[in-house]
């Protein structure tokens, strides 16, 4: 069973560290960053510690 890292809530089942079953990620730690020079929302903000599966 992996790692559920109840701190990180995450919906983005696309990615390979994505608990499946469990909205939570597994990672002990991400980084967050922004693809935006002046970001002003959230759809601004990205998970930098995203891996796509497969
Ligand atoms: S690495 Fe980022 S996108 Fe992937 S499951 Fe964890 S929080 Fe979600």
């Amino acid at each position: 069973m992996e790692n559920i890292n109840r701190s990180i809530q995450c919906t983005v089942e696309q990615c390979r560290h994505h608990c499946k079953n469990y909205d939570y990620c597994s990672l002990n730690t991400v980084q967050i960053g922004t693809h935006e020079n002046n970001p002003s929302m959230e759809q601004c903000t990205d998970c930098l510690s995203f891996s796509a599966k497969n």
